[in-house]
């Protein structure tokens, strides 16, 4: 019997625990954390995501501020925006929403935010820090691929994972999160042999038969099919492909269901956890900004 592995419940239990922090942060600091996301221009799924982001921030009593730029804005325009966050005692974190509009210069700005309201984890200090296995933020997507695995009582110590993706965003830092020997989550949750596949891997469908854990984070929907996974593999699903039937995975669910022992749907898997880890660094980064003891979770 194939395990589904609920991202929206394990997420909508995370964000009640982490609401729960959150009030006791603001009841011993008088402080209520708040993220600022920056949106330029009007590409209609980052709306969306925005959206979800600010819903979320109010649901677990946090601030919420969207600044919305055109999609005219120059590169210094930007800088400044980002500027004038960093110095703004108000804002614990600072996320700005990719993709940006073609002219921006996305390694600049996005390294323009002070580390410590770099509350998607990517600035060179922050990833440095999760490399050495010392991360000060957890970047989100991976950090909600551990958090379901954890849920569902899924180890990855001294398994194969088979990482399919090596962008900054998920596949490099999701291979990083796993092969390291403590790990955020502890040992369980990492400790494993990482595989990472690309665009230029050859025989890719035989690496993903080896893994017990495949973690694909392409962009190309339905890629991964059934045939390529092992009898009894967990099966993480992070893609997000619009398709004119709707939202679909880069597996493809139908076919792989009957032969993986645990997999994420899509919508529904990796995409609320994602939102549920993002709240989780902006709570990380008041208490980082505030001087209070941290909230023991
Ligand atoms: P990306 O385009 O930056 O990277 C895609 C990676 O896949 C690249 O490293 C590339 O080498 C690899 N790749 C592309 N085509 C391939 C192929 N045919 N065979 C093997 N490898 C191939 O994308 P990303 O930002 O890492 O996002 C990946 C997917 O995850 C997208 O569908 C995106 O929408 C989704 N995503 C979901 C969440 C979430 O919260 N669930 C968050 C971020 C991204």
């Amino acid at each position: 019997m194939t395990l589904i592995l609920d991202g929206k419940a394990t997420a909508k239990a995370l964000r009640q625990e982490i609401a729960g922090r959150v009030a006791i942060f603001r009841q011993k600091s008088g402080i209520q954390p708040c993220l600022a996301a920056v949106l330029v221009g009007d590409d209609p799924a980052s709306q969306v995501y925005v959206r979800n982001k600010e819903r979320a921030c109010h649901e677990v009593g946090m601030v919420s501020r969207l600044i919305r730029m055109p999609v005219t804005t120059t590169q210094d325009e930007l800088l400044q925006q980002i500027t004038g966050l960093n110095q703004d005692a108000a804002v614990s974190g600072i996320l700005v929403q990719l993709p940006l509009p073609a002219g921006l210069d996305s390694q600049r700005i996005l390294d323009s935010i002070l580390p410590l309201k770099d509350v998607d984890a990517f600035h060179p200090e922050n990833v440095g820090l999760l490399v050495q296995d010392r991360p000060r933020f957890l970047p989100c997507t991976p950090h909600g691929v551990l958090q379901i695995l954890k849920a569902y009582d899924i180890s990855t110590q001294g398994k194969h994972v088979v990482v399919i993706g090596r962008s900054e965003i998920v596949g490099k830092p999701m291979a990083m999160l796993l092969v390291q020997k403590n790990g955020p989550l502890g040992a369980k949750y990492a400790n494993a042999t990482v595989t990472i596949g690309h665009s230029r891997s050859q025989e890719l469908a035989q690496h993903i038969r080896q893994a017990d854990i495949v973690v694909a984070a392409v962009g190309q929907p339905k890629m991964i099919t059934g045939d390529m996974i092992k009898p009894g593999a967990v099966v993480i699903d992070v893609g997000i492909n619009r398709i004119q039937t709707g939202l679909v995975g880069d597996v493809d669910y139908e076919s792989a269901f009957p032969i993986a022992s645990a997999i994420t749907p899509v919508p529904g898997g990796i995409g609320p956890l994602t939102v549920a880890m993002l709240l989780e660094n902006t709570l990380k980064a008041a208490i980082l900004q505030s001087n209070t003891t941290p909230v023991v979770d």
